[in-house]
């Protein structure tokens, strides 16, 4: 997808601090962390938002579920809890039209959100 800020963060054309990457799933700080841990986790292929997805996606959302489950162990934020979000358009926030899923950690998390 063209002129998608993700799109160029998962093919290498904008630089960012990648922690994980595998064929479907990159993973990268987030440039304006709200918690000591905030991570981008997305997938590979442009999918703008939560309702474009289908049934299809389902292998690629476990293994953004099962990548975020592993940084967070990897970050030791797993026993002290952490939150793995998506917003889903303007009340949420949503700013970026490429999926991607919230990883936060580090710090106690309000609930719920403001
Ligand atoms: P959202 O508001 O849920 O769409 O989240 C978009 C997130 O992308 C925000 O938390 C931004 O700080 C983050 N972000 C925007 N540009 C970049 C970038 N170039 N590298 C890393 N994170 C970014
Ligand atoms: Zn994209």
């Amino acid at each position: 997808m063209e002129n998608c800020l993700f799109c160029k963060i998962a093919a290498g054309q904008i630089p960012s601090k990648i922690v994980y990457q595998d064929e479907d799933v990159v993973a990268f700080e987030d440039i304006n962390p709200q918690a000591p841990h905030h991570v981008l986790i997305i997938p590979r292929r442009h999918i703008a938002s939560m309702p474009d997805l289908t049934l299809e996606d389902g292998p690629v959302l476990a293994r953004i579920f099962m990548t975020a489950a592993k940084l967070a162990h990897d970050m030791g934020i797993d026993e002290s809890g952490y939150r793995f979000v998506t917003n889903v358009g303007p009340d949420a926030g949503q700013s970026v039209f490429h999926l991607h899923f919230h990883l936060l950690g580090g710090r106690r998390l309000g609930w719920p959100p403001g």
